[in-house]
């Protein structure tokens, strides 16, 4: 996408600053020990760094600033983004793992003396799919060392027009600038913040794939794509699983193939809650969960108990901490996803936003 959107010509809007000498922030000239670049990305996954990697190889000084807020449970990640640390590639990994499982139940029957049941060690599994994602985090940091971008582990918010304060984990701030700024921060899973207990008990996409222990019988909220992915492994892996669906699977998607999929699921061990949506979630002295939910069929509460909650109830882009108000960046107030026009540009033309965070 970003290679696409430099090949259609922004290349050629951008010598404009260059030209007329650097557009150095709004406020004037560089301040003390503020950097300078052409290209400044926020956000290190796919998107910001395949942009970011492009434009160095135009011969543009550019930089990264990537920075993992850790998740409400603590867990946090390297460089990549979503797809490479709490995406795609574990997700692909451990759906790996539930079809070798599958492969061992169905051995039997072409020859393969077996013994069963074979158990599964989550622990083993977590440790090879997290040792993974750790080389393509060392990998990433190798390709923009490769080919000279500059990478700030740090948290930036605007400061104005061309300019941004960075701040480390420790606190120190430091001030980059920049003719273009892409933003590429993606989003994070969402929380039902008005379900008692959900924030306090309940994990997301961000936490699943570097639990150290198995998440046990689990509870999965939400009957979208994340809900589904997540359900369909831990089914494949063992664990007693169940997907809590308010609706329809799959929103948006042909409802034939939906219907299909959660079949399948369904003939492949994982149950369905349909019509339900969860109103309290508390720990019992056992330290299982109890999750209260109403059915909406039958307009009756009803209740269960996991070892675990995953909420996979959408996403939210990042947006609320980039100030991007001080910029004048404008986002959709329904989504607080920001506004992008053919060519990817902001309501300000040299302010760029792809990937998750943006809204065409
Ligand atoms: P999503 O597509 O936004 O769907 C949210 C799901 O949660 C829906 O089933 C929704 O039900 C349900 N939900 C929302 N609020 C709820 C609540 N308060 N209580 C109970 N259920 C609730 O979310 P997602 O699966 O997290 O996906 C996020 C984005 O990532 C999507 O754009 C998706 O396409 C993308 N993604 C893609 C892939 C892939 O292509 N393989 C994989 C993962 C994610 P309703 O239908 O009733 O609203």
């Amino acid at each position: 996408m970003a290679a696409a959107l430099w090949r259609r010509g922004w290349r050629f809007r951008w010598r404009a600053p260059a030209a007329a000498g650097r557009v150095r922030g709004a406020a004037g000239p560089a301040a003390a020990g503020q950097r300078n670049y052409d290209l400044l990305v926020i956000g290190g996954g796919s998107g910001g760094l395949a942009c970011a990697k492009e434009a160095a190889q135009w011969g543009r000084k550019v930089a990264v600033v990537d920075y993992v807020e850790p998740s409400p449970r603590g867990t946090r990640w390297g460089l990549g983004g979503t797809c490479v640390n709490v995406g795609c590639i574990p997700k692909k990994l451990m759906h790996q793992a539930a079809l070798l499982g599958g492969q061992i139940r169905d051995a039997h029957h072409y020859g393969w003396e077996v013994t069963h049941p074979v158990p599964h060690n989550w622990r083993k599994m977590a440790e090879a799919v997290q040792n993974h994602v750790k080389s393509l985090n060392w990998g990433h940091r190798v390709q923009l060392q490769d080919r000279k971008v500059e990478y700030f582990n740090i948290k930036a918010s605007f400061v104005n027009k061309h300019t941004v304060c960075g701040v480390t984990k420790g606190g120190k701030e430091t001030l980059l600038s920049a003719d273009h700024i892409v933003i590429a921060t993606g989003g994070r899973p969402k929380y039902p913040l008005h379900v008692e207990g959900a924030l306090e008990y309940g994990i997301t996409s961000d936490d699943i794939f570097w639990l150290k222990e198995s998440p046990g019988k689990t509870l999965v909220v939400g009957a979208s794509y994340v809900a589904l992915e997540c359900a369909g492994f831990l089914s494949g892996l063992g664990l007693d699983t169940t997907v809590m669906m308010r609706s329809i699977p799959l929103r948006g998607f042909d409802q034939q193939m939906a219907s299909l999929v959660t079949e399948h699921m369904e003939s492949h061990g994982t149950q369905f809650l349909r019509g339900c949506t969860p109103l309290q979630v508390r720990r019992l002295p056992d330290g299982c969960l109890q999750v209260i939910w109403e059915d909406r069929v039958s307009g009756r509460e009803d209740m269960g108990t996991f070892d675990t909650v995953l909420w996979a109830i959408g996403r939210v882009p990042e947006t609320r901490s980039l100030n991007l108000e001080k910029a004048g960046v404008k986002t959709n107030p329904d989504n607080e996803k920001i506004v992008v026009d053919a060519q990817e540009a902001t309501s300000v033309p040299h302010i760029y936003a792809i990937g998750d965070v943006a809204e065409r």
